[in-house]
């Protein structure tokens, strides 16, 4: 008896998730928030979790956490709330819901790649439109696409990973209008955008939802993601999510850190001052072009990008290469902002990658 046997033969043809060893290395590849809470935030909530009885099963509605979701993101009581164990999670409810036989899942390209790696292992064909050269959306493609597929749905990452640039959102909006299924804009990087949001259009669209997750915000290791849309999509949803899907502990430190919300705010203006001078800083580089980004993280272009992480490697500093990863991505790296201490050391590092390259 062999896998062969007995494992569909699309997962046999998918590699895993590959998450690459970041010990030792100034760690800039997964956008992640560089700061930690305050000591005393940290010592407080300790004191909360400690309370948590591990005993019991945690609360399967989340309650709490919900009504405080509510409150810090303004989710209008009219709209139905699912959280999932990170936002992955509830991009595989979404997919294995509309998995009917032949279904389409349909995104841009480049984007997030675990739109079309659930939509794989969920069983739904994945179409990928790529963006225009200058990483906007190519609307007559896309309507055509539509046309063609007929996707049951379409994500959307506003702003896009990892181009880093939000949509034209009169683009964006006549995707929505014209879509012939559900459109989920995934808002995973809504903390650094300064307000851009699809969350008033909700309401009013009922094929859009709206994804966001608490990772990108500084809680990455609680693994917590939340989907708004109308409660007759969400309650649908809903079946398919395993009873305690959010744990006990990750429930109390998330409402426990949303309570903090100005740290966290505070935390996010930082990354996007940092974010700026970072930018400008290394347009100065020759060689070097920089994408404007309304994110946690710039899109680079530069000479042999793919020796160049290598060496930013071996100088200990860990990026994302993206080179090969999309045609519309030669040569290109993602690197997400730092403390000012950290994009020093990766700056310093660069200078002297393109120093030695040239
Ligand atoms: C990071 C990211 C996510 C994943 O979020 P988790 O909640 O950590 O699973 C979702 N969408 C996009 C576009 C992302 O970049």
């Amino acid at each position: 008896m062999s896998p062969e046997a007995l494992i569909r033969p699309e997962l046999l043809r998918l590699a895993a998730y590959h998450v690459p060893d970041a010990r030792g290395l100034v760690k800039l590849d997964a956008m992640e928030n560089p700061y930690a809470l305050p000591g005393e935030l940290a010592q407080a909530l300790g004191r909360r979790l400690a309370a948590v009885p591990l005993n019991r099963y945690p609360d399967p509605r989340a309650q709490q956490l919900q009504a405080v979701l509510r409150r810090e993101f303004a989710i209008p009581d009219g709209l139905g709330l699912l959280l999932g164990n990170g936002s992955d999670e509830l991009i595989q409810i979404i997919a294995l819901a509309l998995a009917r036989p032949g279904a389409v899942l349909l995104s841009v390209e480049p984007s997030f790649v675990m739109y079309r790696l659930i939509a794989e292992y969920a069983g739904l064909r994945y179409v990928g439109v790529p963006l225009t050269a200058d990483f906007e959306l190519d609307t007559a493609a896309l309507l055509a696409a539509m046309q063609a597929h007929r996707p049951a749905v379409i994500f959307l990452a506003y702003p896009n990973n990892p181009t880093g640039n939000a949509f034209d959102r009169a683009a964006l909006e006549a995707v929505i209008e014209a879509a012939p299924g559900l459109v989920v804009v995934d808002e995973a990087y809504h903390a650094f955008t300064g307000g851009l949001s699809f969350l008033d259009a909700v309401p009013k669209r009922d094929n859009l939802l709206l994804m966001r997750t608490l990772s990108k915000l500084g809680l990455a290791g609680l693994r917590l993601g939340y989907l708004v849309g109308a409660p007759r999509w969400i309650e649908q949803f809903d079946k398919l999510r395993l009873p305690y899907n959010v744990n006990a502990l990750s429930q109390c430190a998330a409402a426990f850190a949303l309570e903090q919300m100005p740290v966290l705010s505070a935390q996010a203006h930082a990354i996007v001052a940092e974010r700026e001078r970072l930018a400008l800083t290394l347009a100065a580089l020759p060689g070097v072009r920089v994408y404007p980004s309304r994110a946690n993280f710039l899109l680079l272009r530069l000479p042999q990008a793919a020796a160049v992480f290598e060496g930013l490697k071996r100088r200990g500093v860990l990026v994302k290469n993206l080179h090969g990863s999309h045609p519309l991505l030669t040569d290109c790296l993602r690197v997400t902002v730092g403390t000012p201490e950290e994009n020093q050391v990766f700056l310093d590092a660069l200078q002297a990658e393109l120093d030695a390259i040239r």
